[in-house]
Parts: structure tokens; C-alpha cells; sequence
């Protein structure tokens, strides 16, 4: 074994089998017990089942200093998560996610902090759920997994389920991006492009289950990738010395990771190792697709389906959220707000980030910025809050603007041009 090898490796080491703190699974709706230790989809009433744990068992096994003495990425907070079996864990190198506070594109004194999660394995925060979806599936001996993605899900599901040996179907709408497309089929998955939205991919998974008997991953309809995603509060609370932002900025297109992270701060707060403070949640969405602000304004439990579904932003491109009650009600039991910005805003936003602080952010993340930029003005987030973002994706995955310059190195150069 060389003297450096690979993250992953060494936090593999640390893999142990967990005895398993899960008691049972609940209808996030109904609040009715569903049974742990096998494969489920959604609830009897068509709703997303959220993991619940024996918390207090947790509290006694494991410390806030064993935690922060680990190594590695999400997996260190394998306590909190339903994965038994240590080779189950896999693994691609996950770090905990670095955060950037922004400096040269914000007003003096303001604390405006980015989550990075372009850092992680396929350049997405998706890394997070589909690791954990695809873990599980490997523990109950599912061997063929499927999912509707506006393109970075498929890309994690396809990096996560070759490593762990399952075969993968994606679809995606014919106008994801083709580095996207590219990527997904790469790293082992049949990916079809349709020529329809994110739901109508979602139809086609849904329909083929008894046919083909593949397992439907997509968001929010199998009960893991909430728990993947649940990760990001626990390192948020990690990093902020076991205390939370004032304000969370997070792009939302099905709100796994705000769902996520909200239960990641009851249970933390469950097994005393943080406060009942909570952060404002705040969901980001483009004017273009904003059915969850719509709803919000609207003072309603649950989205509608949002006709002609337009953003350039894609990864919250998502007409309908099956857990858009989970998202509203998080956002209004934090105190937060939902806000919709232009695609226009959202790209000055890339650029201006780009330019002045040298952080090149996804359009997702820039939205985060555009919105905490809008909110500022409107007055409903103030200065001295002390504000996360989050870079949901590496923004290299996504077209850039041409730069045009050319020098012809065999005449003289005129040297005064860059001064
Ligand atoms: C999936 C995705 C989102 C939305 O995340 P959800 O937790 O599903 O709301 C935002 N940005 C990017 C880049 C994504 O891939």
C-alpha cells in the first residue's frame, strides 16, 4: 500500500458494520410506522417516508469529539445513517465540503459564507443522496436502479452504482446539457434523452417497474437520499463549532437537501448536541419555475404544477415537488421566506462572483447569491445575519461565456495592450 492513497481508502479503514440505530420508517404526512430492514417507496398515501432513529441509542454511542476526530466525508456520520453493513459504504473520495466566505463581491461588513459541493465525487451535492440510495439498495440486494434527472442525479447514481457493482437506466429531458448526458453514460449508465420535462422522465421510471423491475431512485420516492442529503446540516452544525448559520440560502428544486438538513437539525437538537436555534430557511427559485414561492405566497400546503417550466438554471427546473409540504413547512416554521429570481440576475450573479471574488459558482448557486442580493434590498434578510449559500455543483459543468482574445506569436507583440 503506498505511504498516500486515497481519502476514500482511509476512511474505509474506519468502516465499521454499525449495529444500526434505525427504529423504523414514518409517513412524513400520516406520521403511520412502516417497518425498516426492506425496500420501500413512497408511503400508502403517495408521501415521502422519512428514517426515524433510536436517538438516545445514538447519544450513548457516539460523541461530538469522535465525530470531529474522524476523517473523510459524509460517511463520518455513519451513526446517523441507515447503511449496516460497512462494505455497503462506498465510497469515492467524499470530503467534508469547504466553507468560501465571499469577499470583494458583498457590501463591507456583510458575512456571506458558500457551502462548496462542487467539491464532491461527480461535482455535485447529488453525490450525497445517490451514495446513500445506492448503499441501500446494494444492502437489500436490489440490482437495477432508475431515475428521471435533469443531469447531475444521474451522474452520482451512475458513478456510485458501477462502483458498487448495480446496473443503472437514467432519462433525462432532451435539452440537458450534453457534458451532462456524457458524463451519465460514461460512468456506466443507459442514458435516453426524452423529449419532454423532468416529470415526464419521471412517468416513463414509474410505468416500467412491474415490466422491467427496476427500482425507482427518483427524488423524495425511495427514503434514503433524504438521509444523504440530511448530511449537509450535520457538517453545516460541525463546521459552525455545533451552532448553525443565521440564514440558509438553498436553491430548491424537489428540497431533498432542505428537508435534509431541517431534519438533521431536529435530531441534532434531540440528542442535545445543538440548541433549538434554527436558521431561516430560505428556498430559491428561478422566476421561471417557481411553483414552491407561488405556494408560499400563496400561503398554501402544497405546489401545483408549474406550466411551461423554464429555467437555464436546470437543476431547479422541477415543476412539481412531491415533498413540496416537507419544503413549505420547514421554510415557515424557521421564520424563512421563498424568493424567485430572474435567469438574467442569475447569470450577472456567476459573473460578478466570478470576477471579483474568483469563485466560478453553478447558475443554481448563483441564484443562492442573486436571491440573498434581492432579499438585502427588500429588507428581508439584514447585513449583520450571518448567511450560508450553497454551490450546489462544480460551475465547470456548465456552458461559459467565449473569451475571444487571439495573439499571432510569430509578428511583434505589442506589449502596451496589457498594461
Ligand atoms: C438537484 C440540484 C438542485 C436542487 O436540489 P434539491 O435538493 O433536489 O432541491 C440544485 N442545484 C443543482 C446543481 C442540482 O443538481
Amino acid at each position: 500500500m503506498p505511504a498516500q492513497y486515497l481519502e476514500a481508502e482511509q476512511t474505509k479503514a474506519l468502516y465499521e458494520n454499525s449495529p444500526g440505530f434505525v427504529t423504523h420508517l414514518e409517513c412524513s404526512m400520516e406520521g403511520n410506522r412502516y417497518e425498516a430492514g426492506r425496500p420501500h417507496g413512497l408511503s400508502m398515501a403517495g408521501k415521502p417516508l422519512l428514517v426515524r432513529y433510536d436517538l438516545a441509542k445514538i447519544a450513548k454511542a457516539v460523541t461530538k469529539q469522535d465525530i470531529e476526530g474522524r476523517a473523510g466525508g459524509f460517511w463520518k456520520y455513519r451513526e446517523f445513517l441507515p447503511v449496516q453493513k460497512a462494505e455497503n459504504m462506498i465510497s469515492l473520495g467524499e470530503v467534508m465540503t469547504p466553507l468560501v466566505p465571499l469577499k470583494h463581491s458583498v457590501p463591507n461588513g456583510a458575512e456571506v459564507i458558500v457551502k462548496d459541493e462542487g467539491r464532491l465525487p461527480t461535482g455535485s451535492f447529488k453525490a450525497r443522496g445517490l451514495a446513500l440510495a445506492v448503499a441501500m439498495a446494494k444492502e437489500f440486494g436490489q440490482s437495477h436502479l432508475a431515475m428521471p434527472t435533469n443531469g447531475n442525479a444521474g451522474a452520482a447514481l451512475a458513478a456510485y452504482a458501477s462502483y458498487a457493482g448495480l446496473k443503472t437506466t437514467v432519462f433525462c429531458p432532451d435539452d440537458t446539457p450534453e457534458i451532462n448526458v456524457r458524463e451519465i453514460a460514461l460512468q456506466g449508465a443507459e442514458v435516453f434523452k426524452v423529449n419532454g420535462l423532468i416529470n415526464d422522465c419521471g412517468k416513463i421510471v414509474l410505468d416500467g417497474k412491474k415490466a422491467v423491475g427496476w427500482s425507482d431512485i427518483s427524488t423524495l420516492k425511495e427514503p434514503y437520499r433524504i438521509e444523504g442529503k440530511k448530511t449537509m446540516g450535520l457538517e453545516l452544525a460541525e463546521q459552525y463549532g455545533w451552532d448553525v448559520p443565521d440564514v440558509i440560502f438553498y436553491p430548491t428544486g424537489g428540497g431533498t437537501g432542505l428537508i435534509g438538513m431541517w431534519k438533521a437539525f431536529e435530531e441534532l437538537e434531540a440528542i442535545g448536541w445543538i440548541g433549538s436555534k434554527r436558521p431561516r430557511m430560505v428556498a430559491v427559485q428561478s422566476t421561471g419555475c417557481a411553483p414552491i414561492v407561488k405556494a408560499w405566497e400563496d400561503g398554501v400546503e402544497h405546489a401545483p404544477l408549474w406550466e411551461n417550466a423554464y429555467t437555464a438554471a436546470s437543476g431547479i427546473r422541477v415543476p412539481a415537488a412531491v415533498g413540496d409540504f416537507l419544503i413549505l413547512r420547514a421554510v415557515r416554521e424557521s421564520g424563512g421566506f421563498a424568493i424567485a429570481v430572474t435567469d438574467e440576475h442569475i447569470f450577472k450573479a456567476r459573473d460578478d462572483v466570478a470576477l471579483k471574488d474568483g469563485f466560478l459558482l453553478c447558475p443554481e448557486g448563483a441564484a443562492t447569491f442573486a436571491a440573498w442580493q434581492e432579499a438585502l434590498k427588500t429588507g428581508q434578510v439584514r447585513k449583520e445575519e450571518r448567511v450560508l449559500l450553497f454551490n450546489c455543483a462544480t460551475g465547470l459543468k456548465y456552458p461559459m461565456p467565449g473569451s475571444d482574445n487571439w495573439l499571432d506569436c510569430h509578428k511583434p507583440i505589442n506589449y502596451d495592450q496589457f498594461t
